[in-house]
């Protein structure tokens, strides 16, 4: 199951970004696949294998409030809940 969770500081308490990942099941250890930075990010870039630290501290970070990923996220642009057109105008096709 996919799972997103907020990267945060043990020092300063600052929120830097979010990480998703896969989960095979509650026992089975967190795979993290992508970070997300915050908008406005201004601290390093990581590749796979980094460690990730804190933007503005280079603290330690953990996971927090680890959930799981909402599965109807929609592309934005679209606008929600497009309707039908309606036909009532009597415009010749
Ligand atoms: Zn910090």
């Amino acid at each position: 199951m996919d799972m997103v969770g907020d990267v945060k500081c043990y020092h300063c308490g600052h929120v830097s970004g979010q990480v998703e990942g896969t989960k095979e099941s509650k026992e089975t250890k967190l795979i993290l696949t992508t970070f997300n930075p915050r908008p406005g990010y201004k601290g390093p870039k990581y590749k796979a294998g980094d460690r990730l630290r804190c933007e503005r501290c280079e603290g330690p970070v953990f996971l927090e409030d680890l959930r799981k990923k909402p599965l109807d996220i929609l592309p934005t642009g679209l606008p929600a809940g497009a309707k039908q057109p309606k036909r009532s105008r009597g415009k010749a096709a």
